[in-house]
């Protein structure tokens, strides 16, 4: 029997369950590349509860307790004391969310001689170490797709929120003003700007076709060139890097993994580089801008605006710069974490869950680290090294 160690976000101030503001998520059972939604054997939940919190135990509870092994969720995840660092000793399975990521360290992989299987239930495994996990022989799988979508809305929408100003604008309103003037002194319109995407990967191409209707001009950067239909539909210019691109855009947006290549890549030269009062949205991960940097580009006028939902570290504490830095638009690690996407990652989780306590291949999909290497989704998108 196994156990298995789950570590997800507090339950909601409020309680547990929360009172629900829909009845029901649409079906989607499949994704635009054809790939299909989890098909695990069975689900214990009721799609669009909250699952992705302590008590939601990402509806995995009955399902594991019925085959009798062991379920440990907890959202005490940092330090030495924490109930993760306890419970990881005999694990067998980690699994956890990038929005309140469960770091496996070298350090913990080597404090953990069962770990067999580390799950990311979303997408990004960047907080597990690939080349410790690699070295001990653990696998590395995440719910490729599931929430893809999810946060390429949530970049469309942080894109239009900072071009058109409007998160000052509702504070007028909240505050109960109605100076028109300070509201548009920094509006403008999307449209006929150029936007680029560091990545077009799932939520890079995503966000490509939600905002070609903007008639905007679209940009993209990647390791792998798109087919050329899809550049002739999209009428998108490719460059060879980020550094070749940035200088082209107003607003850039950054789907990328992060891994030794594009950890660090917004520095204070990149961001020179673009123009000023250019936008910059990054969904993927915090380190692949230089936190003070960012900062710096924001007050020098560089960046008109920041905007993501991705931190380091996560939680982020009181005093990170970017809680207060100006013009940002930045939102606590959510957008991945709908109800909706909630469903799709919870029921990959235990179709991943499912398939490896029978001892059947894992969907080459969801793989990151398989059998000592890279594998699956991981060996296309990721690099090794530190
Ligand atoms: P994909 O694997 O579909 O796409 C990633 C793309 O990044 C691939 O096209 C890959 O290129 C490209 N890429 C990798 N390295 C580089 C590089 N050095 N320069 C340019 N492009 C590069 O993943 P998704 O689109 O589904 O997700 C992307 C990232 O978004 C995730 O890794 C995760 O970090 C983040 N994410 C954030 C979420 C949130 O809640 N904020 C939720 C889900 C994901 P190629 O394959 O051609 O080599």
């Amino acid at each position: 029997m196994a156990k298995i160690l789950c570590v997800l976000y507090d339950d909601p101030a409020d309680g547990f369950p929360p009172a629900y503001a829909r009845d029901a998520i649409p079906v989607i059972d499949h994704y635009p590349n054809g790939q299909t939604a989890p098909t695990p054997s069975a689900v214990d939940f009721t799609p669009g509860h909250l699952l992705g919190s302590v008590s939601g135990a990402l509806g995995l509870r009955p399902f594991l307790e019925a085959a009798g092994h062991t379920l440990v969720v907890t959202s005490d995840k940092d330090g030495a004391d924490s109930a993760f660092d306890r419970e990881l000793a005999d694990a067998d399975v980690v699994i956890s969310q990038p929005f309140w990521p469960a770091y496996l360290t070298a350090e913990r992989i080597a404090r953990a001689p069962r770990l067999k299987l580390a799950v990311t239930a979303g997408i990004g495994s960047d907080h597990v170490d690939l080349d410790a996990a690699i070295a001990h022989g653990v696998t590395v799988a995440e719910v490729t797709y599931s929430n893809s979508i999810s946060v390429a809305e949530h970049v469309v929408m942080m894109i239009l929120s900072l071009v058109r100003n409007y998160l000052p604008a509702h504070r007028v309103v909240l505050d109960g003003g109605w100076n028109i003037a300070d509201a548009v002194a920094r509006a403008y319109d999307l449209e006929g700007m150029d936007v680029g995407t560091v990545a077009a990967g799932r939520i890079g191409l995503a966000v490509l076709r939600r905002l070609a209707p903007f008639d905007v001009r679209l940009h993209y950067t990647d390791r792998h060139r798109l087919p050329e239909s899809v550049e002739r539909e999209l009428n998108l210019t490719f460059h060879e890097s980020a550094a070749a691109m940035v200088p082209h855009c107003d607003v850039v947006t950054v789907n990328a993994p992060l891994h030794p290549e594009t950890e660090g890549l917004f520095d204070d030269a990149l961001l020179g580089s673009m123009r000023r009062g250019s936008y910059l949205i990054n969904t993927a991960r915090a380190r692949i801008a230089d936190r003070d940097a960012v900062v710096r580009a924001l007050e020098s006028g560089r960046l008109a605006g920041y905007a993501g939902d991705v931190w380091y570290p996560q939680p982020a504490p009181a005093d990170h710069p970017w809680r207060t830095m100006p013009h940002q638009g930045m939102t606590p690690h959510i957008s991945g974490s709908t109800l909706s996407a909630q469903a799709r990652y919870a029921a990959g989780t235990r179709e991943i869950l499912e398939s490896w306590l029978a001892g059947t291949p894992i969907r080459d999909e969801y793989l990151i680290v398989d059998g000592g290497r890279l594998a699956g989704a991981g060996a296309h998108s990721y690099s090794t090294g530190t």
